[in-house]
């Protein structure tokens, strides 16, 4: 592990950094946090607005090409660095802990990648910033209530407007009681259009929970 990642901060590429970090401490204050979780009505929950019954919703930071937060994200997504998505779900923890609006949650449940993905990826990065979430609130993770279908080849050559119209298909719920009322936050990497995002609440809906709030590690502009 040490030889894959080298002791230095992504950001500023000082080796002063606290073990299982992936930046030193500047650096982490300087992330461009959005504030989302303590503002009502914040553009994440406006883009969910006539789409999906949403509680409360808000992402941690702002997502930019060429960014600090792109570098982080790829390193959680694509070099399998575990420390990026634990870091990450603390600080949405730690976020979310100070909202009062947060305080009914009952459990996390990480958005699901197909089984292929995770073959290939050896992970789920929502699940490991749920992780770093449930280090700070304390609620248990569910991960297997969820599961994400894997495209056939012949779906994945379907043109993106085809691909959109089976989106409500793309989850199932395969245990409805783990969440039957229940309050849930539904915990993802990066949101763009909110499309994952509504269809899998359509999935979770069919379990009959008491409310679905969602929270993001990043929000692309
Ligand atoms: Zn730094």
């Amino acid at each position: 592990m040490h030889l894959l990642y080298p002791q230095i901060c992504f950001g500023c590429g000082t080796d002063q950094i606290e073990k299982d970090m992936p930046l030193c401490p500047k650096c982490i204050q300087n992330l461009p946090l959005t504030d989302f979780f303590s503002i009502n009505e914040n553009p994440i929950e406006k883009i969910f607005w006539g789409r999906a019954d949403i509680q409360n919703a808000g992402a941690l930071l702002f997502f930019t090409k060429d960014s600090l937060v792109q570098t982080l994200i790829t390193q959680l997504k694509y070099h399998h660095n575990k420390k990026v998505g634990i870091l990450f779900g603390r600080l949405m923890g730690e976020a979310i802990a100070a909202e009062e609006k947060y305080k009914q949650v009952d459990i996390i449940i990480p958005i699901p990648i197909s089984a292929s993905k995770i073959n290939s990826r050896g992970f789920n990065q929502s699940e490991v910033i749920a992780i770093g979430m449930q280090q700070v609130l304390n609620k248990p993770i569910i991960s297997d209530g969820l599961i994400k279908r894997s495209w056939s080849n012949s779906q994945t050559k379907k043109n993106r407007k085809a691909r959109l119209q089976q989106l409500p298909d793309l989850f199932f719920l395969q245990k409805p009681t783990t969440i039957e009322g229940k309050h849930i936050l539904l915990v993802d990497d990066v949101l763009t259009t909110g499309a994952t995002l509504e269809a899998a609440v359509a999935s979770l809906m069919t379990g009959s929970p008491a409310s679905v709030s969602i929270a993001a590690a990043a929000y692309t502009l």
